[in-house]
């Protein structure tokens, strides 16, 4: 049996904890293929102005669940939509996306969102038990000192999505417990692999954040996460197996 088929037999599945399926054309075909497919899909949301919309699209599907977010970039616009965050939050076990953004473009509302992303830390820590899909572009240690001030390892938890830092800050995230969602455009950038090779294997989850990757040209979907395994497990001198393995059993580490 060939690693491809073992890792996608039935009793199996594979893991796209970062995807914006209400992004696609057609989210909702694009979810029954990933449930189809046994991708365990994340679907991140980026205004909690659209929850109970989407929780009505996605609720009956095994295989998608879905996080509150609300979006750094979009916060310079939506900052008070906070409130309602905090509102939805009992009725999901996931947060996202949230967190900072230090791009140029992004920088100017830095303060509204720093004030957004503490209370959400703060408001996740009060509540307990929450799973964080986190943004830390261009900003990487901000984000990982933020979140070691704001959310103890103990009343919450924080995965890392497309995360590039330094040695250091990388080092600081894995201390505090954070987990690390990879995508295949990652390792387009020199960058990037350095920060994967500081990531530790029992801290590896995957990824598309489609539809902003591209996978053939078109926008990446969660059926395409066997691909980004293979990738990944190249760069990292793995089998494809051995990596979808490892990512199953970080996941029920993660879940737990
Ligand atoms: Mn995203």
């Amino acid at each position: 049996m060939t690693d491809q088929k073992s890792a996608g037999d039935s009793a199996t599945y594979w893991v796209d904890f970062h995807c914006h399926l209400d992004l696609y054309p057609d989210p909702v075909a694009t979810a029954v293929a990933a449930n189809d497919k046994r991708v365990r899909t994340l679907a991140v949301t980026t205004t909690p102005r659209a929850w109970p919309h989407e929780r009505e699209m996605f609720a009956h599907l095994e295989f998608i669940r879905l996080a509150l977010g609300l979006h750094p970039e979009l916060v310079a616009e939506r900052a008070s939509e906070i409130a309602l965050w905090e509102r939805y939050l009992d009725q999901t076990r996931y947060v996202g996306e949230v967190g900072l953004d230090g791009r140029r473009g992004a920088r100017g509302s830095l303060p509204q969102q720093r004030a957004v992303f503490q209370r959400v830390l703060d408001v996740c820590a009060e509540r307990g038990g929450k799973i964080l899909t986190v943004h830390s572009a261009g900003i990487p240690a901000d984000v990982v000192q933020t979140i070691v001030r704001h959310l103890p390892p103990d009343r919450g938890r924080v995965v890392l999505h497309w995360f590039v830092g330094s040695k250091s800050t990388t080092a600081q995230a894995v201390e505090h417990g954070c987990f690390f969602s990879l995508n295949a455009a990652m390792l387009q950038s020199e960058t990037a692999r350095k920060t994967l090779s500081y990531i530790p294997r029992d801290r590896i989850l995957t990824e598309t954040d489609g539809p902003f990757t591209k996978r053939d040209g078109r926008p990446a979907m969660p059926v395409d996460i066997p691909d980004t395994v293979g990738q990944l497990a190249a760069f990292f001198e793995m089998k494809s197996n051995e990596l979808a393995i490892q990512v199953r059993t970080n996941l029920k580490l993660l879940l737990s």
